[in-house]
């Protein structure tokens, strides 16, 4: 039986973060001057193995979960990634199982051995088409065509549909959507364009800053015109839009403008083993001390769902002067 939280919404997704380490430093998720030398990642033996990770998610998909996306830090440092698929892979009732990552380290070879082991697509975070733009938003100097090349192995490796995601900041690279969007347009790759968040307190957040998702769109229009297109289900996080002469379509995640806490079946695992039920929780539950404790796979089981049906976060529709002060989780903690 799946449980219900207090708002009556089933758990369905869950985000497993396995790294809160990344190559990148991009101002608005890890700035340098947090993320520097001295920050206190977590260590080796503090992270879930991939064998307590395949063992929380075969118990979250008896409380429901159908879909798992790895994500983090950047999931690609954590090496063998594989493996963990391969793993995840033969979970009965898991139908789905995708990746996010910044594309760096996505090789021909790490594209094919992921297909192998049973990852069904990727989404690949890319801000801006512009170098300059691009390496300034990455902050290690890290170039665009790389990615580029990435999201070709993607393609070539069936890990389809490629979806691409860019964070829009105002005044940092929200001049460059019209570029993006014209990029993937007649292709089945799918560009959804974020709004800039409030998630952590590091990234010294503003609201002048988000360029809302129904800017975005009309912007868009000018160009091609673009017709509302129906959510593919119930908790989809993009509103979909097709161009209006048949070249495919984009989406936009509002969660600033437009919250949409009420669809929201999502849970996610940190690296350490900590669940969150909300991207702006502030605090996480432990499952690492049950895991490593001795604890029973039913102990466990109904444990999830104790927590679950005590979750009535919905942050993105509270959101206010007052909730930014909170000390909310870092997304690189928890992934996106
Ligand atoms: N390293 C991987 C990647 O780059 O896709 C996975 C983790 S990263 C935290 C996931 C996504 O979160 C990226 O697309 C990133 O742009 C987005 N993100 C990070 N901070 C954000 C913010 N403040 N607002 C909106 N999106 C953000």
């Amino acid at each position: 039986m799946s449980p219900l939280d207090k708002l009556g919404r089933p758990v369905r997704d869950l985000r497993i973060s396995v790294t809160d380490r990344c190559n990148f430093r991009c101002p608005y998720c890890m700035p340098k001057d947090v993320f520097g030398r001295d920050f206190a990642f977590l260590q080796r033996e503090e992270l879930l193995s991939f064998e307590e990770i395949t063992r929380l998610a075969r118990l979250f998909v008896r409380n429901g979960v159908r879909k798992v996306r790895l994500t983090g830090g950047e999931p690609l440092l954590r090496r063998d990634l594989e493996r963990l698929v391969e793993q995840l892979a033969s979970i009965e009732g898991l139908d789905d199982i995708a990746l996010t990552t910044n594309g760096s380290l996505l090789t021909r070879e790490k594209a094919l051995a992921l297909k192998a082991a049973g990852l069904s697509r990727v989404t690949i975070s890319l801000d801006s088409l512009d170098d300059a733009v691009f390496r300034a938003m990455n902050d290690v100097e890290f170039p665009v065509s790389r990615v580029l090349e990435s999201i070709d192995h993607a393609i070539d490796a069936g890990l389809t549909p490629i979806k691409i995601d860019a964070m829009v900041k105002r005044n940092m690279n929200a001049g460059g959507i019209v570029d993006l969007a014209r990029r993937f347009r007649g292709t089945t790759t799918i560009v959804r364009f974020i709004e800039y968040m409030d998630v952590g307190n590091t990234n010294g957040w503003r609201v002048d800053d988000v360029v809302p998702g129904r800017e975005i769109v009309e912007t868009l229009s000018r160009d091609w015109p673009l017709v509302p297109a129906d959510g593919n289900y119930f908790s989809e996080v993009a509103e979909r839009w097709q161009y209006a002469d048949g070249a495919g379509e984009i989406g936009v995640i509002t969660s600033v403008t437009q919250p949409f806490c009420g669809t929201c079946t999502r849970a996610r695992l940190s690296a350490n083993g900590r669940l969150y039920l909300c991207l702006f929780a502030t605090h996480g539950h432990d499952f690492r001390a049950m895991l490593r404790g001795g604890a029973s796979d039913d102990a466990i089981t109904e444990a999830i769902a104790n927590v679950w049906r005590g979750r009535a976060d919905r942050y993105s529709e509270v959101r206010s002067e007052n909730t930014s002060d909170l000390k909310k989780v870092e997304m690189s903690h928890i992934g996106g």
